[in-house]
């Protein structure tokens, strides 16, 4: 590869930098200063129909169906990521989550199938569960993945919130005191100017009730020179901050993305992983396996395996449900726990993350519960006897506002009765009207 300026050549990892692949890509003149800055890196992205229709593999006759799909969902790859693909791979696992497909034209799915806007109090803020809440915080992203659940807002342009619109956002979590968890994320939130990253996370610092800030970024998966000292010192500063990223396939776990997560675990900053299960790119038990040991390695603790969402024009990465249940039946055993991610699917309709696992539980009965282990040997486990002493309390134990199953097993409540019920419809308006049944 040639250099400009006569520095020394630079070697990319994957398909653009190997003998397998004559590709020269437009950035062949680049420095080694340059292809490790992220100013470069976001400069010299793939956004549009002749980039992509100059890449290897890509047919030149797909150039109007390529044009149809960007004019709906965005494109952009930084060169970083683009340099892990195999072109000569026709199924590559990298290429599948960056390079648009026709199969994004669909009216299969949802724009927005976890009713995040329904939860939305103030423009940008989801307040579901009772203490978090979720700040989008910028449309931009360094890299846009095919399989986004947020793809409905790329149409609104790559902006970001202004501080107008953050100031909504503060005023709503300040005058929550339930909220104590707030997660900032987009787009991407590590792409925005660092003052601006600065800004929004020494407001929510002066929020006394928020005790916990996570940042969701897909930066050190596919732009990880952008985790730099300027970037850490920043995020060292407004702890305990935890940074949620995404990577999907062990051969994202590169050096450099490893380099990134340890500069921020060096500077406080917990890296939990959140893959998305993804026909074709990862949906194998060994495929999961290796990612998840690679990441432990890395010191990146494997925390969610996501089915994909019914996002519309994510239909073709969707598997059923049972084959994340097989992955999980297959790690267990396999792989040490900290390696076994918790596999979750967020039900449309904003019912939240449902976790899903095989069942190892066969029977239970007073004094024997029947279990079954990885290998479905079948175990009788005795259960411990009661010797009436109570169960452990909280030092300011008080009632404990729950309104979910969690109650029914203390015997606070017999039922939970979903609303529209006919049969305690027709039972209350007995009640009300002092008729006999009908
Ligand atoms: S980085 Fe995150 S928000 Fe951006 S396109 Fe990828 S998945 Fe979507």
């Amino acid at each position: 590869m040639e250099t400009k300026s006569g520095e020394d050549a630079l070697t990319l990892p994957g398909g653009t930098g190997g003998d397998s692949c004559a590709y020269d890509p437009p950035w062949a003149t680049v420095t080694e200063r340059e292809w490790n800055d992220y100013r470069w890196q976001i400069a010299n992205r793939v956004t549009d129909v002749s980039q992509l229709a100059s890449l290897p593999g890509i047919d030149p006759a797909d150039r109007e169906l390529l044009r149809r799909v960007t004019s709906i969902y965005r494109v952009g790859i930084t060169p970083y990521y683009l340099s892990l693909i195999r072109f000569d791979d026709p199924a590559d696992p990298i290429a599948l989550q960056a390079i648009p497909a026709v199969e994004e034209f669909t009216d299969i799915g949802l724009d927005d199938p976890l009713d995040e806007e329904k939860d939305m109090p103030v423009p940008g803020l989801t307040h579901r569960y009772p203490d978090r809440c979720l700040m989008v915080v910028t449309n931009y992203c360094s890299m846009y993945c095919r399989h986004c659940t947020r793809k409905r807002i790329w149409t609104l342009g790559e902006g970001s919130k202004t501080e107008f619109e953050l100031s909504k956002m503060f005023a709503y979590i300040r005058r929550h005191e339930e909220i104590r968890d707030v997660i900032v994320s987009g787009g991407d939130p590590l792409t925005l100017p660092t003052a601006r990253l600065e800004y929004i996370l020494k407001n929510l610092r002066r929020i006394p009730h928020v005790e916990i800030i996570r940042i969701g970024s897909r930066v050190p998966v596919v732009l990880p020179m952008r985790i730099d000292a300027e970037m850490c010192g920043m995020l060292e500063k407004y702890g305990p901050i935890w940074l949620n990223t995404q990577f999907n396939h062990p051969r994202e776990v590169t050096p450099e993305a490893a380099a990134a997560c340890d500069r921020l675990i060096r500077a406080g900053v917990p890296v939990n992983n959140q893959t998305v299960l993804l026909k074709g790119v990862n949906d194998h038990p060994e495929i999961i396996r290796r990612l998840n040991t690679s990441l432990l390695k890395a010191k990146v603790r494997p925390y969610y395996l996501f089915q994909c969402d019914m996002v519309r024009g994510l239909e073709h990465f969707r598997t059923r449900l049972s084959r994340g249940v097989e992955i999980m039946e297959a790690l267990r055993g396999h792989s040490s726990g900290l390696a076994i991610p918790s596999f979750v699917v967020d039900v449309p309709g904003g019912g939240g993350k449902i976790p899903i696992m095989p069942n190892y539980i066969l029977s239970m009965g007073e004094e024997r519960t029947v279990l079954r282990n990885y290998e479905g040997i079948i175990l009788s486990y005795e259960e411990a006897r009661s010797d009436g002493r109570p169960s452990a309390r909280p030092d300011d134990a008080g009632p404990t506002p729950r309104n979910d199953v969690y109650r029914l097993m203390t015997g606070e409540v017999k039922s939970l009765v979903p609303a529209g019920n006919e049969r305690m419809a027709r039972r209350k308006r007995r009640c009300e009207s002092g008729s006999p049944a009908t």
